[in-house]
């Protein structure tokens, strides 16, 4: 095992441990370890919500979910010789849930789960489909996943952190809240939010404390939406085996990680959201120097894949194209298209026997594909959401014969509010 040199311990908080990590985006929030380039070692991250989501069969902690606490994440991480202009090279070597046999009371000890958020705590992308909050519990067993909220459906995992990144100069910093106030203007009443300002309620900053903690907590970025910095980008892809090369802003580079998923579908549709979990990741990093102009990487980060994919061959897929539900012609709406495959496929899916909030929860956790097939085709964009036939324990394709029926099991839990 390469060296651990941020442990966290299960049984405490978040804030209770070696390493306070944070929760914002600021150049300021102190680097608590620092890396050589070259060097192998193991960071311990907590679940997105630091253990607010329990394993039981209610809905009411995703309805009272702690929005201002998240995304809980371990660093930052100097990396010797760092300088803005580099590229920061991140391997991820290894990346799985907390390595404990036995159930324990936090995500990743042997479970996860996948919430969707009420409409007027977070929404989600569909959010106007389903207002409520509702969760599903996933229990793990090697690699695979299974619910016991959702019948006739297990899967491979495909383990990847949803958020990693470096820190943001003070520059690209302003840059990020100007034009995210700029948007939140437009409409500031909107439920939900267009945006999220900065926020110092629940801000923890790492070793910052007084004046400093305070001005921070003022400026410092939300870290819900990825940016330049590479941030939550919930790409599923980021398995065992990546390479990223993130774009250098601050000397040192302050890298930072979490929100790992124990699996995905794209889109991370739910919000609340893939498969959520804690646990490790195993990491090599590297410099480029100067690599942000050698390669043209100005902003946003670039990456190579894992190749430890699922070996799915076979899917079922759905399309959709960006005329709204109410039939209202929308011009090349790749959002609205993807939302109408998606909802396409939830139609599908309840001819089995699902209901609409379970289905919609496969297609946020299982490890679905989806694509932008056609966005020319004026004034239509065509999107596609590709499942995998093998995750179903019955044949999921149309035939002669008609739906298999699921047992509808338990369902999945709505919150009493
Ligand atoms: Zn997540």
């Amino acid at each position: 095992m390469p060296q651990a040199v941020y442990p966290l311990d299960s049984t405490r908080s978040f804030t209770d441990q070696q390493y306070v990590g944070h929760n914002r985006w600021h150049p300021d929030i102190p680097a608590n370890v620092t890396v050589r380039p070259g060097d192998v070692f193991r960071v311990d991250c907590r679940e997105w919500f630091d253990g607010a989501i329990v394993n039981d069969d209610s809905a009411d902690d995703i309805l009272n979910a702690p929005l201002s606490t998240v995304h809980v994440l371990s660093g930052p991480f100097a990396v010797e010789g760092a300088e803005p202009g580099d590229l920061l090279i991140v391997d991820i070597l290894d990346v799985g849930p907390i390595p404990q046999e036995d159930s324990g009371p936090l995500a990743g000890q042997g479970w996860g789960y996948t919430g969707v958020f009420a409409k007027s705590n977070g929404g989600g992308f569909l959010t106007d489909q389903f207002p409520d909050a509702y969760k599903v519990i996933w229990d793990f067993q090697g690699q695979t996943a299974t619910s016991r909220h959702v019948p006739g459906v297990s899967f491979t995992g495909i383990i990847h952190p949803g958020l990693m990144g470096t820190a943001p100069s003070a520059e690209l910093l302003a840059r990020w809240t100007a034009r995210e106030t700029a948007l939140i203007a437009t409409d500031p009443h909107r439920v939900p939010p267009l945006a999220l300002p900065p926020l110092p309620d629940d801000a923890i900053l790492g070793t910052l404390s007084g004046a400093d903690f305070d001005r921070v907590a003022a400026e410092a970025a939300r870290t819900a939406p990825p940016r330049e910095n590479g941030g939550n980008q919930d790409i599923k892809n980021f398995t065992k085996g990546t390479r990223v090369f993130y774009p250098v802003f601050v000397p040192g580079a302050n890298l930072s990680m979490g929100d790992l998923h124990f699996s995905q579908g794209d889109g991370e549709i739910t919000f609340c959201g893939a498969i959520e979990m804690g646990g490790f990741l195993d990491l090599h990093v590297d410099l480029i120097k100067g690599g942000m102009e050698t390669y043209g990487v100005s902003e946003n980060a670039i990456f190579m894949p894992g190749n430890v994919d699922p070996q799915y061959s076979q899917w079922l897929a759905f399309s959709g194209t960006s005329v709204t539900l109410d039939g209202e012609q929308k011009y090349l709406d790749s959002h609205l298209s993807y939302q109408r495959a998606c909802l396409h496929a939830i139609d599908y899916l309840q001819k089995f026997g699902y209901s609409d909030i379970q289905a919609y929860m496969i297609l946020g956790a299982a490890p679905i594909e989806g694509r932008l097939s056609g966005v020319v085709d004026i004034p239509n964009s065509c999107s596609t959401v590709y499942i995998p036939t093998a995750i179903f324990d019955f044949p999921v394709a149309p035939s002669a014969d008609g739906p298999h029926q699921v047992d509808p099991g338990m369902g999945v839990p709505m919150s009493a509010g």
